[in-house]
């Protein structure tokens, strides 16, 4: 047997919070050589691999499909997150991102996706942040003024995307490129006008960060998404002379926050930094500052790609079984990307 599998055995552990005790406890192998095939100092056998495989919930093949893309394993993501994450908590949602990633690529090698747009890239050192923006609008044929369905624009660019409850409020989102094929994670747990932003944010991570990094990446995709969701020609003249009560009508409208609002109005300069720090005294004041009122009456969207997949694979003679192969996982049980929508069951 070739191939190192420490660094894909990891991920998968991580992916699940689970300790290598747990694992080895599940896979019915001793922690002492599972630490050592983790650290690529000792090969597991066919028998062995496969326990471990399967206590992961994937196939023995993803783990090596896995760590024959030397080093694309654990690949760093774009990640909207408080400083106040905590490490773990972020590692295991990038380990996660990393398990559809490479879901995703087993899938493709074997199906071919065809979409109606793409994701641009665009260099962020030529290309502004609300330039490209407008120009992904533009591409995609978007109408003029707010985005009603954002998930499907973005899953219609064949960007995969995966809503999970984080179990934090502390990391809205994360994403990666596959290599052609674009994928985000985002929080389920945040309220609608917070998850369009996170999703408009991470938009611009994968539009303008593909392959170059800059030290303003943040405030780029922060610019990119402001311009996407609410863009300066459309909104400028609803945002001159903004009053606070305006604001619940604007959010309805826009779908963005009241504070995305105010902060767009600053800005567009069509409020002063007096008048955004009294806006914010009175949304504190209101207790708006920790919950904002009319998120619950935005339209929360589900994903629906991945379900979409599974569906064409179904009507071309799969079964349930062979997706969840296709796509590495241990059986149809495990399979929490790729599930056709016939059952009625989506990523959630
Ligand atoms: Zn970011």
């Amino acid at each position: 047997m070739t191939g190192q599998f420490g660094e894909a055995i990891t991920t998968a552990r991580r992916a699940r919070g689970w300790t290598q005790e747990q694992l080895a406890d599940r896979a019915d192998v001793v922690q002492g050589p599972l630490s050592r095939y983790e650290n690529d100092l000792r090969q597991p056998d066919d028998d062995t691999l496969d326990r471990i495989a399967f206590a992961l919930g994937v196939t023995a093949k993803f783990l090596r499909n896995a760590s024959d893309t030397r080093g694309a394993m654990a690949v760093e993501a774009h990640m909207r997150r408080r400083a106040t994450a905590k490490a773990t908590v972020w590692r295991r949602l990038e380990a996660r991102l990393n398990m559809y990633r490479i879901h995703a690529s087993t899938l493709t090698e074997q199906v071919t996706l065809q979409s109606e747009h793409y994701v641009p890239r665009f260099d962020p050192l030529e290309t502004r942040p609300d330039d490209a923006a407008r120009l992904v609008r533009m591409q995609w044929r978007m109408p003029v003024g707010p985005v009603r369905k954002l998930v499907r624009w973005i899953e219609s660019a064949g960007c995969l995307v995966v809503s999970e409850d984080f179990e934090t409020d502390r990391v809205d989102g994360l994403s990666q490129w596959i290599g052609d094929l674009p994928i985000m994670m985002i929080n389920t747990s945040a309220p609608t006008d917070r998850l369009r932003l996170t999703i408009a944010h991470e938009l611009g991570h994968l539009c303008l960060h593909s392959c170059e990094v800059t030290a303003s990446m943040e405030d780029e995709a922060n610019a990119f998404a402001a311009e996407f969701l609410m863009p300066a020609e459309m909104i400028r003249s609803q945002l001159r002379a903004l009053r606070l009560h305006q604001l619940p009508d604007l959010k309805r409208e826009w779908g963005t926050s009241m504070s995305a609002l105010a902060e767009r109005a600053y800005a567009l300069n069509t409020i002063t930094a007096s008048q955004r720090t009294s806006f914010y005294k009175m949304m504190s004041a209101r207790g708006w500052r920790t919950r904002e009122p009319v998120s619950e009456e935005l339209l929360t969207e589900r994903p629906e790609l991945a379900a979409r997949i599974a569906d064409t694979l179904i009507s071309r003679g799969l079964n349930d079984d062979e997706i969840a192969n296709m796509a590495g996982f241990a059986s149809s049980y495990h399979n929490r990307l790729f599930r056709p929508s016939s059952r009625g069951l989506r990523v959630v």
